[in-house]
């Protein structure tokens, strides 16, 4: 009979398909999860382009990895994103 290797050496398996990410912008470091387009069921304003992400659309969640100093949370700080929007972000 195989040994089964302890669940404390499997490698973690990331809670949701969306999982967040870290990336490095110029003003700061950001997490970015993926909104897939069946849960994207609001709209939404683009920060970049100030146009509506509309409901059933895929885009992009971010929030700072640091909240900024006064803010309760970073959840607070999240905003919706166009992928392409966030693309051409530097
Ligand atoms: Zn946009």
């Amino acid at each position: 009979m195989a040994k089964r290797p302890s669940k404390h050496l499997r490698p973690a398996r990331p809670i949701l398909d969306n999982f967040a990410a870290a990336q490095t912008k110029a003003d700061g470091r950001w997490m970015v999860a993926n909104m897939p387009a069946g849960k994207a069921n609001k709209n939404y304003l683009c920060p970049n382009c100030q146009q509506t992400i509309s409901v059933g659309m895929a885009h992009l969640v971010v929030w700072p990895v640091d909240p900024s100093i006064g803010s309760a949370s970073a959840v607070s700080e999240r905003r919706h994103w166009h992928t392409a929007c966030w693309k051409l972000r530097r």
